[in-house]
């Protein structure tokens, strides 16, 4: 059986293994280990943010592995995480199609998508967990015409505790993410080796002979890249194959007030969103802004934050992303919508905070073309190597991207059991 070798395995990479295996022999590579969630008591850690001992998001990683942080230049942070299931194991569980760029370049991924909707339980139906002011904030976007709708969930929400720490991973098994995928694979025979980081992938006459690793050198017969919007890049420039400055992020700003009681801290992450031109705003209460921003400096039950989600201008790399004057605009106007709709609720809009401006939808290096809308692969690529991650959108969603990256993946899997 033909081996391949897959680097990481989050929504991209762990869709593509438990595709191919079987067919083919599947490695899967893992830089992080395996998850767990959030096991530290958010209420005493509360408690210490009193006490000023958390200076910078990057110190999440001491007390949560998974995370990882990093700063662009003009302080937005960046945010992923690593580990089997990759980002997926600290989403808010939306499971959103948001292929209308593909759909531009004429790739249309029903069939993919359709599947997905057999293989992970995915539903609106969790209007149950809502909290009294989301109700409210929702009555009030509809009222307003801008068409509030709930956002679908992978997962099954009926088991859901309303502990509000979907982003740090949910301990009690409600959140659906790709390690299910993985295990999926495994139980089909492939192998897993985690906190295995690739460095490159070894190339000789233009075909990948297989890949360096910090565990030694693999060797297979195909390669497929999958390590997320910001790593796949550098694994890709590290094997002397070329990317475009061209990262998109969907930077999130929330927009939160003092509301006595809101609880949503302990509610769902994101349960319902609006659509606006170029971004969307849905109820979230962001952990980053509240254990490290000087300005959420108050009860975690009494803070009611509306997240900004914005598909920004797809320009520059990990290490020189700069928002535009455009994204910089956008998001103004996102700011003065949320304060709309705040005071609607009652509450002074000047009162308002920012939060902290941070980003965890990654791509658009490598993206694809009407030219590849058929094989999916870039011609910069040796013929046994493939992308299957964010890096393939041709543009920013602004929106929820796993289901969407899971979709391509699933179509890169049938091109690759026709052709190799
Ligand atoms: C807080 C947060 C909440 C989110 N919520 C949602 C949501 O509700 N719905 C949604 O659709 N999206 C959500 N997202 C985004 C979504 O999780 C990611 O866009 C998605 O998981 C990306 O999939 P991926 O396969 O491209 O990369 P990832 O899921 O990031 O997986 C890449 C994997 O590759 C590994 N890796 C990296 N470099 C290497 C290397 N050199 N060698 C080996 N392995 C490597 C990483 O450790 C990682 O496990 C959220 C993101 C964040 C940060
Ligand atoms: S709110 Fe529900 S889905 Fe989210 S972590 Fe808690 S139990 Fe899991």
């Amino acid at each position: 059986m033909k081996k391949v070798i897959i680097i990481g395995s989050g929504a991209g990479g762990a869709t593509v293994a438990k595709e191919l295996q079987g067919k083919f022999q599947v490695t899967l590579l893992e830089a992080g280990g395996f998850f767990k969630p959030f096991g530290i008591s958010l209420p005493f850690l509360e408690h210490l943010r009193s006490a000023n001992i958390f200076p910078t998001e990057k110190m999440i990683q001491l007390v949560f592995p998974p995370y990882r942080i990093s700063k662009t230049k003009d302080h937005m942070t960046l945010v992923n995480a690593a580990g089997i299931g990759g980002t997926t194991t600290v989403a808010c569980g939306n499971a959103l199609r948001a292929d209308a760029g593909l759909k531009k370049i004429d790739i249309e991924l029903d069939r993919e998508f359709s599947e997905l909707h057999h293989e992970i339980p995915i539903s609106a139906d969790h209007k149950h967990l809502w909290r009294d002011t989301t109700r409210r904030l929702y009555e009030i976007c509809a009222a307003e015409g801008l068409m509030p709708f709930p956002i679908p969930k992978a997962g099954h929400y009926r088991k859901c505790r309303n502990c509000g720490h979907c982003t740090l991973g949910c301990s009690y098994g409600v959140k659906w993410d790709a390690s299910i995928f993985v295990s999926q694979a495994v139980k089909k025979g492939a192998v897993v080796i985690d906190h295995c980081a690739v460095k490159k992938i070894t190339i000789k006459n233009n075909r990948a002979t297989g890949v360096l690793t910090n565990r030694g050198l693999l060797t297979g017969d195909l390669v497929i890249v999958a390590a997320g919007g910001f790593n796949t890049p550098v694994i890709l420039e590290n094997s002397g194959i070329k990317t475009d400055k061209t990262l998109f992020v969907d930077p999130v700003l929330c927009v939160a007030v003092k509301y006595t009681d809101a609880l949503q801290n302990k509610e769902i992450s994101m349960p319902f969103a609006v659509q606006m031109d170029g971004y969307i705003i849905s109820p979230y209460f962001d952990q980053l802004s509240f254990f490290f921003n000087k300005k959420w400096k108050i009860p975690g039950k009494d803070i009611l934050s509306l997240l900004i989600k914005l598909a920004d201008t797809e320009k520059g790399t990990p290490k020189n992303k700069i928002l535009t004057e455009k994204d910089r605009q956008k998001l103004d106007q996102g700011v003065n919508q949320c304060k709309k709709i705040f005071s609607k609720l009652g509450v002074d809009p000047d009162d308002a905070f920012l939060g902290t401006l941070s980003a965890g939808h990654p791509g658009g290096m490598l993206p694809l073309t009407p030219d590849e809308a058929v094989s999916f692969h870039n011609p910069r690529l040796p013929e046994n190597v493939y992308v299957a991650d964010a890096s393939l959108f041709p543009s920013s969603l602004g929106n929820p991207p796993m289901l969407t990256i899971m979709a391509l993946a699933k179509r890169i899997s049938s091109i690759i059991l026709m052709k190799h």
